[in-house]
């Protein structure tokens, strides 16, 4: 167990007075404060070399923060100490009998998990146990060779979900620990499409949410683009107009709003000289929805396509590129589909919605957006156990920090061996 000082919280009953020493007499930098309403606090990080100090100022009387200026004066507030798995280290605490404010960690400040250990375990200082958001290079694309083939994990942002939605019929209480919600209740997600290069040309499977949405759907969705697509393409040296086809698992628009772009007020494909390899029967439905998958399928992203004379539709499971092969597997929408990368005898698979994180690798652990959840019950379990058996490769569409790896069981424990 390795912890690293991130900051220390000074509790200040006058920020004017204070910044006069901390910025003025020492010469250190303020950042720009930030303010934690549910709190009533309001902290000002002044960076000091590889940790900081945080000065805290109550903007409610009835905060903690006011209430602990009112009860013991200015000066340390608590410290703070970074990890790296959090959930392990307040295990091996509770097995020494330390004790702890926060028994499991919550969400705190940009992403990060937090939990506090009592002042009475730790000599009258408030701790504070911080593991910090995942680093960005966990969505930097990356090159992996497969074979014949090269597949490249590449990523178009991060989006939120409500985590309730995400696991079905699983309690709250069991998913938030490997998916902590935010205070809207959503889980953290990725869209990580992937491309496959080989001797045929670039093959692109799903293109994330793309930037047709507006300021309400973003919101609703946390929708986080500041790294998109093009980014992820141009970091490893390639651009829309590399692409050659782009094939879909399905047409929500987390998948697949991506595909089309608006430029000067019209829609048209994005990827530019690419083909749109997309399923008959998904098309059909995503063109006659109904109330309950209408939210997902939006028009705009997929009827461009076809009317710019991209598209070339199939009907049954089938081989799209020497190497890429397309499997239906039901159960999100009638005719969700995984995709099967082999090359060497090796298998990677993109699982697409079927286990859209690796939280997902239990059998019941089902989206509630699902339409056919039986469906994916059973696809899944016989679909895992190949997995297992036969190593193949997933890639995890949705996870947040892992783009790729191998489902293991250990004494019935299963877990995944992060490759990418
Ligand atoms: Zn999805």
């Amino acid at each position: 167990m390795k912890a690293v000082l991130d900051h220390v919280g000074i509790a200040v009953q006058n920020l004017d007075e204070a910044l006069a020493f901390y910025r003025d007499a020492l010469g250190l930098e303020i950042e720009a404060p930030e303010e934690v309403a549910s709190q009533g606090v309001r902290a000002h990080v002044v960076p000091a070399g590889p940790s900081a100090l945080e000065l805290l100022e109550a903007t409610r009387p009835d905060s903690p923060i006011a209430r602990f200026l009112a009860r013991r004066g200015a000066g340390l507030h608590h410290i703070t100490l970074r990890v790296d798995d959090i959930a392990a280290v307040l295990e091996h605490l509770r097995a020494r009998g330390v004790r702890l404010i926060d028994a499991e960690p919550r969400p705190g400040a940009e992403g990060a998990l937090v939990a506090f250990v009592h002042p009475s375990a730790a000599h009258g200082v408030l701790v504070e146990l911080k593991q910090p958001a995942r680093p960005a290079a966990e969505l930097l694309p990356k090159r992996l060779p497969w074979g014949d083939l090269e597949l490249i994990s590449v990523h178009d942002g991060l989006f939120g979900l409500d985590g309730g939605a995400m696991f079905g019929v699983v309690p709250r209480a069991l998913w938030k620990a490997p998916a902590p919600p935010d205070e809207r209740n959503r889980i953290l997600l990725a869209m990580r499409p992937l491309v496959v290069e080989a001797a045929w040309g670039r093959l692109i499977i799903d293109c994330g949410a793309g930037d047709k949405m507006d300021a309400r759907q973003r919101d609703i969705y946390a929708l986080d683009r500041r790294q998109h697509l093009d980014h992820a393409l141009a970091d490893v040296g390639l651009a829309a107009e590399a692409i050659d086809l782009v094939l879909a698992t399905h047409l929500h628009w987390d998948h697949f709003g991506g595909a089309t772009v608006r430029c000067d007020g019209a829609l048209a494909p994005r990827f530019r000289g690419a083909r749109y390899v997309i399923r008959a029967a998904e098309w059909y439905d995503a063109t006659h929805t109904h109330d309950r998958n209408r939210a997902s399928y939006l028009a705009d992203n997929f009827l461009p396509l076809h009317d710019a004379g991209v598209v070339d539709f199939f009907e049954e499971d089938r081989t799209i590129r020497p190497g890429v092969r397309v499997v239906r597997t039901g159960g999100h929408t009638a005719h969700h589909q995984i995709v099967f990368i082999e090359s060497d005898g090796k298998t990677a698979v993109f699982v697409a919605d079927l286990i859209p994180t690796t939280a997902h690798i239990r059998d019941a652990w089902i989206m509630g957006y699902d339409l056919f959840p039986m469906e994916t019950l059973a696809f899944k379990q016989r679909f895992i156990r190949e997995a297992i058996d036969r190593e193949y490769l997933i890639f995890f569409e949705h996870d947040p920090r892992v783009a790729a790896g191998y489902i293991r069981e250990q004494a019935g424990r299963r877990y995944v061996e992060q490759v990418v």
